[in-house]
């Protein structure tokens, strides 16, 4: 079957890889001019970790794994409060856990998907005409062409959902709470930390990269405007939002570059009943965001993309197969996007008092005794059935 595929992120380009697997012949279009470049660290476990292994990408991601020993909640002047050590977090995950920048994953999927697969950088669909038997899609850069199927793996303001489902605001639950980051130069002797430290309405978290000097700067802040904030606009409103905060902030505010290389989002869920239309299908953020606060977005966008190859694979028939790949994923997001709404609940108090109630629960909770319980509101295992 022919498949396009919009977005070479990491759900559509783990589909690329299977479905070229199974003897299909996807092509990926990429709005994007090349692969991404900085980023954001993601914690790597669970599912995700088992499709790489079954990708035999191991190898290719190991080397940069970011160096973070520890978690710590700090105060003002940076002393820490509670943590999280690799030791607990071993026993929270019960399994092989890798934290990556989001772009070293990319990367790694890029070679691993090699020139079997036609990328196009820089292009996007325009137009998708379902006729029953194909469905044909106009591209912005010019043009039309026929595939046997779509699939939309454009992230959290998906395109293709825009285009077959309707607009984003029918599937969008703002949690309430903006992030932005962005790489800034070591001038801390900065050690092997991820260090969170929290005002009420707003947090500041840094952690190196793993390249020489580097550091990321993310910012976390309660608001209640939920639109995109131009680039230009956005040095000016972390200042803002930022200004007069504790410990490094003023610093990591000075160090910002300029709009085009701030990283901004809102945290928001994506919520859809059906994740499958006639001949068109979304995998990942697309149809199934959870936020960071989940810690599993690329897990899940991989087992997606894995579960959908296979459902195409097993059923032939593309209904069949959209409607078992559904099943199979759902429930297991929805779960996922309840436990992270929970959590996310808590993650940057509005008040003082919540601020301290935080640092009280953090400090009882990070202890062995409760790593099955926080085990089980992670759901750290791998979803996948084992390998025949
Ligand atoms: C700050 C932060 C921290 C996170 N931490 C974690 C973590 O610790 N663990 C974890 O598992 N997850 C984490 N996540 C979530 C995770 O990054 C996402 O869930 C995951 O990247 C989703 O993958 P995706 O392929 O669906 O979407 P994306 O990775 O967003 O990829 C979508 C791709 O589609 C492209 N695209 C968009 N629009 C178009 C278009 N119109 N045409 C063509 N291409 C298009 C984009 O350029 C991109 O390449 C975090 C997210 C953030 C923001």
């Amino acid at each position: 079957m022919k498949v396009l595929i919009s977005g070479a992120g990491i759900a559509g380009l783990t589909l690329a890889y299977w479905l070229r697997r199974h003897g299909h012949e996807p092509v990926v279009v990429e709005r994007a001019p090349h692969g991404r470049l900085g980023g954001y660290g993601v914690d790597f476990f669970g599912t995700g970790y088992d499709v790489a292994a079954r990708m035999d990408i191991l190898d290719r991601l190991t080397p940069y794994r970011l160096p973070v020993d520890t978690v710590a909640f700090v105060d003002a002047s940076g002393r820490p409060g509670a943590r999280m050590t690799e030791a607990l977090l071993d026993r929270i995950i019960k399994g092989p856990h890798l934290p990556l920048m989001h772009t070293t994953l990319e990367g790694a999927l890029l070679d691993a998907v090699g020139d079997d697969v036609e990328i196009r950088f820089g292009e996007s669909i325009a137009a998708v005409r379902d006729t029953g038997t194909a469905v044909e899609i106009d591209f912005t850069g010019g043009g039309t062409q026929r595939f046997d199927l779509l699939v939309g793996a454009d992230g959290i303001h998906s395109r293709t959902r825009e285009l077959v489902f309707g607009p984003e605001p029918g599937f969008a639950h703002y949690l309430g709470c903006r992030l932005a980051s962005y790489p800034v130069a070591d001038r801390y002797d900065w050690g092997r930390v991820r260090a969170h430290y929290t005002e009420p309405g707003r947090q500041v978290v840094v952690y190196p990269t793993g390249e020489p000097g580097e550091l990321v700067a993310l910012f976390l802040f309660r608001s209640s405007h939920s639109g995109n904030v131009p680039r230009a606009e956005r040095p000016e409103l972390l200042r803002s939002r930022f200004g007069g905060m504790g410990w490094l902030t003023p610093s990591l505010l000075a160090d910002a570059p300029d709009g085009e290389s701030i990283f901004m989002d809102t945290m928001t869920q994506i919520v859809m009943p059906s994740w499958h239309r006639g001949r068109v299908a979304l995998v990942g953020d697309a149809c199934g965001c959870m936020t960071m606060v989940s810690a599993q977005g690329v897990s899940m966008a991989m087992a997606g993309a894995y579960l959908l190859a296979e459902a195409l694979e097993s059923e032939r028939d593309h209904e069949r197969a959209f409607a078992r790949y559904q099943e199979r994923m759902h429930g297991e997001v929805t779960r996922r996007q309840r436990n992270a709404l929970r959590f996310t609940r808590t993650l940057v108090p509005a008040s003082r008092a919540g601020l301290v109630a935080q640092n009280l629960v953090s400090r009882v909770i990070m202890r062995e005794t409760f790593a099955p319980v926080l085990r089980s509101q992670f759901g750290a295992g791998s979803i996948l059935p084992a390998r025949t």
